[in-house]
This record gives structure tokens, C-alpha cells and sequence, in this order.
């Protein structure tokens, strides 16, 4: 098997005529290091066998976060397209590195967009080297949708802001050593960057999930916790609208992320479908079989257009925060039909072979995460009747 595929180098070569051999000699080093070195260790990482931090470590000491951020940084300044279709590789290699590594580029985006000079100088060049891990705490128990409504506090008292309250279903938390936090000011949501170990910050137990077993989710609680006053990110009130900005990106790498679920789930499905005998054929041979077939190869490379698609709007400085979402709601629902019918296409050992039914598991989270489907669908069909005003 080969992760980065000649569709994906021609892709590269029509997104970017003039550079697409540097930026397709990136993905294939990278894509060779993920099918060497995660790949094998993926159902070991889904059974709990083996911890989700080195092979993240040594993901990072790659360069694969390095790709979209600026020189100036220490990154490689090259486009998100390219970024994008990395995230969609990892995702084949381990949805839950894929997972635990796009929160932390999220944020590290976040630093980049919103950031001051001084924070860019501390936390982004640690980030994207991988010496800083990052979790992105905005949902909390009561608001998820809705997340403007945060109960979160922080009140500024002499030089620093005192938070109290939680955070719900956080990605990389108790592991990471630097959080971007949502919590209200006097002017409304307001955005922070939090450093542990601080007093006042405890983690709840790790939660027990249906799939990305890999990563670990945790609540994060503040008890009268303290943040200088010179981590507050951007201006207060802002909050609501940065997280809103960093999620837009997030989608259009979580919808990578679902192609690259999708593609390794259709790779077994092809492969058991041509070997599996019944009725004195091949199941490859049967057409039901086969609609399920070009059904997710069709799904496939158009999730794959339409994540390049709002990528490269996005590249382009326009405003992508329709075609993101599309591209996660098309994606994300293809994924969960794709790694369906792997499963029904492996009959029984389809639902008793973990490394077959994970793939349903682990693309289950997307349709819900970083802005479910239902809510997704509402914010796509809001911009666009505003654009055919
Ligand atoms: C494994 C995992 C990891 C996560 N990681 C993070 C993380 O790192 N950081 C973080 O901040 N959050 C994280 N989340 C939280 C995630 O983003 C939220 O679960 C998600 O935004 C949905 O919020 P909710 O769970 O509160 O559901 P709710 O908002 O309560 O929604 C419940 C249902 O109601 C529907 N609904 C809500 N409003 C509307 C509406 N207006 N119209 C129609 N339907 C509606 C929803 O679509 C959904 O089906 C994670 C969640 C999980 C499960």
C-alpha cells in the first residue's frame, strides 16, 4: 500500500503547476514515514496498547507540523492544500493522531491569526516543532452548539485573570502543556492561553469513547485558576469570533481527515471483495457489491475535491466558511457510509474484526465534532442565502 497516491501527486500537480514537485516530495516523505511507522501500530493504539506520544513525537520531529505556518516561525510556509492532504494521510495512517495533531495545529493557527508578537515568539515556534503539545477548551458541559453561551468566567483582578468553570470533551487534555481557552469576561467570550501546572487547573478522568480511542479526551475544570494578564489572546469580547475563524480551518482538515478514514476502509473493502468467495465467484464479481464500490470511490474523491476546493479559496485569502463546512458535512457523512459498507462487505468478519468496524468507530466523532452536521448545515445555508442577496 501506498498512501500518497499518483491521484493525490496529480491533484498537487493541477492545484500548483509550478511547485507541485517540492510540495509532492513533502507528502511522500511524509507519507512514506506514516505508512512505516503508524500504520502498523494503529490497532495497538485503538486497544490501548500503546500511547498515543511517541508516535505523535516522532510525527512532529517529521515536520508535519511545520507545513502551513510561516518561515519566520520555523515553519515551512507552504500552502494549506498541502497541509490539508498531509492531515488526509494521516487520517489513513491514525484517525486518532490525525485528531490530536489538527486541535494542536488549530490552535498554533489560532497563535498565528490572533496572537501577539510576543505569544507568536513563545508558544508557535515550540508548537509546531512539537516541544509544546496543545489542546483547543471551548465546549463545555452545558454548551456545545451553542457555545457562545459559555458559563466560563474570567475576571480580571490586578494583573490577571481569574477563571472558574469547565471545559467538556477536550482533545489532548492532561497531556498538553499549553491550552487555548474560551472563558467570559465583563465584554463578552474572551480567548486566553493557559500554561500548566497552574493551581486552580485539574483534569477530569480520561472518557471512555466509541472510537479515537487513541487520543485522550478529558474535562478540564478551573477552580479560581490564574492567567497573567498578558496571555489574554487578541481583545476581549473577541473570543467568540476567533473560535468561530480557527474552527472554519479546522473543518476543511477534519473533512481531509474523513477521506483519509474512508480511503483506508475502501482499500481493505477492494481488496477482501476480490479474494472472498461465494457462489462459486468472487463477491467483486457480484454488482451490488460493486455499486458499494464505485459508490465510495465516487464519495471519496469528490470529499477529496471539496476539501481542496475551500482549501485553496482559503490559500487564496477569500472567504471559505461555506465550502469548509460543506466539505466536512460531505465528507464526514460519506465516511460513515464508506466505512459501513466495508463493513458489510467483510459480511461477519466485518463486524467482529476490530480493525475493520474501527474505522466506522473513529469516523463516527466527525459528524458531531467541531460543528455537527445539523449546525453546519444551518451556517452553509445562512451564507449563502446572504450571498444571493
Ligand atoms: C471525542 C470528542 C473530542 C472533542 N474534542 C473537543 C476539543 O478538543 N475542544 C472542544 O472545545 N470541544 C471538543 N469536543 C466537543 C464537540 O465539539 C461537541 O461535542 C460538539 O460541538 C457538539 O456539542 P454538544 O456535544 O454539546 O452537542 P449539542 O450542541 O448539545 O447538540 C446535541 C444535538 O442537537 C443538535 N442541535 C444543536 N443545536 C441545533 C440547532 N440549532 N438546530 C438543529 N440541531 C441542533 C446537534 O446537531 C446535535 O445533534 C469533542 C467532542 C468529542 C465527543
Amino acid at each position: 500500500m501506498t498512501i500518497f497516491t499518483a491521484e493525490h501527486r496529480q491533484l498537487m500537480q493541477m492545484l500548483h503547476p509550478g511547485r507541485h514537485q517540492e510540495y509532492s516530495d513533502v507528502l511522500t516523505s511524509l507519507g512514506s514515514f506514516m505508512e512505516k511507522e503508524l500504520l502498523p501500530l494503529s490497532p495497538k493504539l485503538d486497544s490501548g496498547d500503546e500511547p498515543i506520544d511517541r508516535p505523535r513525537s516522532a510525527l512532529f520531529a517529521q515536520g508535519m507540523s511545520l507545513i502551513p505556518f510561516p518561515a519566520q516561525y520555523g515553519g515551512l510556509g507552504l500552502p494549506f492544500s498541502v497541509y490539508a492532504m498531509a492531515v488526509e494521510l494521516l487520517g489513513t495512517a491514525d484517525a486518532s493522531v490525525a485528531l490530536s495533531v489538527e486541535i494542536h495545529n488549530a490552535v498554533a493557527e489560532g497563535v498565528l491569526r490572533f496572537g501577539s508578537e510576543p505569544q507568536r515568539e513563545r508558544y508557535l515556534g515550540p508548537m509546531i516543532t512539537g516541544r509544546r503539545l496543545a489542546s483547543f477548551a471551548l465546549t463545555e458541559p452545558a454548551s456545545g452548539s451553542d457555545a457562545g453561551n459559555m458559563a466560563t468566567t474570567a475576571e480580571k483582578r490586578a494583573g490577571e485573570y481569574v477563571v472558574n468553570g469547565s471545559k467538556m470533551f477536550i482533545t489532548n487534555a492532561g497531556e498538553a502543556n499549553v491550552y487555548l481557552v474560551f472563558a467570559k469576561t465583563s465584554k463578552g467570550p474572551s480567548c486566553f492561553l493557559l500554561e500548566p501546572p497552574s493551581a486552580g487547573l485539574k483534569f477530569g478522568a480520561e472518557l471512555k469513547k466509541l472510537g479515537m480511542r487513541g487520543s485522550k479526551t478529558r474535562e478540564v475544570i478551573f477552580s479560581d485558576c490564574r492567567i497573567p494578564e498578558e496571555n489574554l489572546v487578541g481583545e476581549e469580547g473577541k473570543g467568540a469570533d476567533y473560535a468561530k475563524a480557527i474552527l472554519h480551518g479546522a473543518r476543511i482538515v477534519v473533512a481531509a481527515l474523513n477521506v483519509g478514514i474512508s480511503q483506508l476502509a475502501y482499500d481493505k473493502a477492494l481488496a477482501y471483495a476480490r479474494q472472498r468467495h461465494a457462489f462459486g465467484r468472487t463477491i467483486s464479481d457480484f454488482q451490488l457489491v460493486r455499486e458499494k464500490i464505485a459508490d465510495t470511490k465516487t464519495g471519496i474523491n469528490a470529499g477529496r475535491l471539496l476539501y481542496l476546493y475551500a482549501s485553496r479559496i482559503k490559500e487564496l485569502g477569500g472567504d471559505y466558511s461555506s465550502e469548509a463546512s460543506q466539505a466536512k458535512v460531505f465528507a464526514t457523512e460519506m465516511s460513515l457510509k464508506a466505512c459501513d459498507d466495508a463493513i458489510q462487505i467483510h459480511g461477519g468478519y466485518g463486524y467482529t474484526t476490530e480493525d475493520i468496524h474501527r474505522h466506522w468507530r473513529d469516523a463516527r466523532l466527525l459528524t458531531i465534532g467541531e460543528g455537527t452536521s445539523e449546525v453546519l448545515r444551518m451556517l452553509i445555508s445562512r451564507r449563502e442565502l446572504a450571498r444571493a442577496q
